[in-house]
């Protein structure tokens, strides 16, 4: 691929297979078993983050955009982690504390641990509604705008635990549509409705397939039919082993690689691509389809770009106008747990407005990826 009349060193095919990403990724242990974010990418050591200079590349150098259905001018992208179901549940929270204690060393940490776990139960206990049971607002806004989107649940059992792995269990009730359902029930419910349920597999998954097969099958057993699209929880995922996993426990789509504490291209691309298989030099069956924008690392206000409203709003539209000009897919997540969060609802609300107003063609992961995988040509990248 030709580098001509651009203005960095980047070679773009080593970018898009994921040898930078391989090369300049810290190992967890190295920064304090988190998952390392956007400091490392070459492209953020480029001032690039922001720029899909893939996409643009493939243009300038003869590429025809994608094709997406009524000739919209870019594809839009809308996903839903669920990490917690509910904020004020007694039974999670004891979960919680128990698997606090169990991943704790010191006699002393988990002491404190049990003592303020035992403080939240009962301030928990108290309060009765829940501000996140409104699940179906997000179903009700999307429908508004003629969209459907992927939410991605986390299974309830796991064999290899981890302190961030979720505290529901499908067996817990919500408040879903004014009525009390079980988490099970109200993924079937959601599932029924045409929206896609995901998986959102734990921590220790990145490198297993045997437990992710285990953690797929959980969410299977619960809709009763395969589940095709994934993204990993706090996007824990490493370039070298995580593709191939994906693709040995029959996942089709993938949104985990974007960052936790900034928003932009991972990849230097919004177009989805097959991920590559590092270790035996392959193009895997697998599509990604990169996580642009999450909420989160705007609007966090302890970490991240802990952006106001306004501010966040005007990175989203210099990013949406970056989509547009190479009429690729902005891939956006908001996570339900915060809908409580006024400043979190309305700019998902402002947003999906004024993307409404856009031509565009909006969908879930699967519908997303289906439509790429059939309708447009490939690009010869990488
Ligand atoms: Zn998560």
């Amino acid at each position: 691929m030709s580098e001509s009349n651009c203005d960095h060193d980047i070679d773009l095919e080593k970018l898009v297979r994921g040898q930078y990403e391989a090369e300049n990724r810290p190992s967890e242990n190295e920064v304090g078993g988190r998952v390392p974010d956007f400091g490392y990418n070459v492209l953020n050591r480029e001032g690039l983050l922001y720029e899909p200079i893939v996409d643009r590349e493939h243009l300038s150098s003869g590429g025809e955009k994608p094709n997406w259905p009524n000739d919209a001018d870019f594809a839009v992208c809308l996903t839903h982690d669920v990490d917690e179901v509910s904020l004020y549940s007694a039974r999670q929270e004891v979960r919680n504390t128990v698997s606090k204690i169990r991943h704790r060393r010191s006699t002393g940490q988990a002491m404190k641990d049990l003592i303020k776990g035992g403080m939240r139960t009962i301030r928990k206990t108290r309060k009765r509604q829940d501000p996140i049971h409104c699940y179906e607002r997000w179903l009700e806004a999307e429908e508004k705008v003629d969209a459907k989107s992927t939410f991605f649940f986390m299974p309830e059992q796991t064999n290899k635990p981890h302190e961030t792995d979720s505290d529901y269990r499908f067996s817990d009730t919500v408040i879903f549509d004014g009525e009390q359902y079980t988490v099970a029930e109200m993924i079937r419910e959601i599932d029924a409705r045409g929206w896609e349920i995901g998986l959102h597999p734990t921590w220790n998954t990145y490198d297993d397939v045997e437990e992710l097969k285990f953690q797929k099958g959980q969410l299977e057993d619960v809709v009763g039919h395969k589940i095709v699209s994934v993204r990993q929880h706090y996007l824990h995922y490493d370039v070298t082993k995580t593709p191939r996993v994906h693709a040995k426990a029959g996942f089709k789509y993938d949104s985990t690689l974007g960052f936790n504490d900034n928003i932009g291209f991972r990849f230097g691309t919004s177009y989805p691509w097959n991920i590559y298989d590092l270790e035996n030099n392959e193009k895997l069956q697998i599509l990604e389809i990169p996580l642009i924008i999450q909420d989160g690392a705007m609007l966090r206000s302890n970490r991240g770009l802990r952006l106001n409203e306004e501010l966040a709003y005007d990175y989203m539209l210099r990013l949406i106008e970056n989509v547009r000009e190479v009429g690729g897919v902005l891939t956006l997540l908001w996570h339900p747990s915060y809908i409580h969060k006024e400043p979190w609802w309305r700019l998902f609300s402002k947003t999906l407005n004024y993307l409404s107003e856009q031509d565009i063609w909006i969908g879930s992961l699967q519908d997303i990826g289906s439509k790429w995988s059939n309708k447009t040509p490939l690009r010869n990248i990488p």
